[in-house]
């Protein structure tokens, strides 16, 4: 579904990602670890074309990124969320939700408030439908804007870092809700460095560093082999807990 083909990124003289290549398919979880500064976001921005690469192509449901005109359809494909959201303020969190339906689908307001309480109620969150962004704890706010990606139908969820912002007792309550969705069946690719999480959910482990991919595995071979028996990621393993 998601085709990363020899991509080089560079911002001015860095370059970020090189020769990098990548398939997702269509199912199941893929998380994404790796020391920080090592291209995980820009990878993710790359793929959703709110970055543009230097050389190589990033296809998404056969569309490349490197038409303009295929950026809409790419980023309805590919829902994205990030370590902090805002709503908007002046909208409470049913308003927020049915802006997108709304505006880039032409979706009926009856018809995208039903979706957005349908969604609500699946992020636990259905009794918050008229609260703004101030009333909202920071894993609530999350977990809205989780809702507010999947209301557009995504094929897949792009999460980057979403609980790195949260205290411990919220991160635990997104990360939850996450474990749910993939046990759904959500395609999700999730940046994150919460370990024990992405031993639970990950069906694929991808480890970058320093603009490559250093290992692509299997949960089972990168949690039993290569945690142990690869050097460096045992190293990062080690010093992440
Ligand atoms: P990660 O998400 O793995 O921590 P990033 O993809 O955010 O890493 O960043 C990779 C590298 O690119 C870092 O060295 C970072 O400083 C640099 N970088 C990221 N975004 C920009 C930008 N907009 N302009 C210049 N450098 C950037
Ligand atoms: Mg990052």
């Amino acid at each position: 579904m998601i085709e990363v083909k020899n991509i080089t990124k560079r911002y001015g003289s860095l370059t970020v990602l090189r020769d990098f290549s990548v398939d997702f398919d269509e199912s199941g979880v893929t998380v994404i670890l790796g020391p920080s500064g090592t291209g995980k976001s820009t990878l993710l921005r790359c793929i959703n074309g709110l970055e543009s690469i230097e050389t190589g192509d990033i296809l998404v449901n056969g569309l490349s990124v490197l038409e303009k005109r295929n950026l809409r359809s790419i980023r309805l494909n590919c829902g994205m969320v990030f370590q902090s959201t805002i709503l908007f303020p002046h909208l409470n969190v049913l308003e927020n939700l049915i802006l997108s339906p709304m505006k880039l689908l032409g979706v009926k307001r009856s018809e995208a408030e039903e979706q957005a309480r349908y969604y609500l109620a699946k992020v636990g969150l259905a009794s918050k439908e008229e609260a703004r962004h101030n009333e909202l704890s920071g894993g609530e706010q999350q977990r809205i804007a989780i809702a507010r990606a999947m209301i557009m139908n995504p094929k897949a969820l792009l999460l980057d870092e979403i609980t790195s912002a949260l205290d411990p007792e919220m991160s635990v309550e997104v990360l939850r809700l996450l474990e749910k969705l993939a046990s759904d069946g959500v395609t999700m690719l999730i940046v994150t460095h919460e370990l024990s999480f992405a031993q639970k959910v990950a069906r694929r482990v991808l480890f970058l560093e320093g603009g490559s991919l250093i290992a692509d595995a299997s949960n089972e071979v990168f949690f039993n082999d290569l945690k142990f028996n690869n050097e460096r990621i045992a190293r990062f393993l080690q010093h992440i807990n």
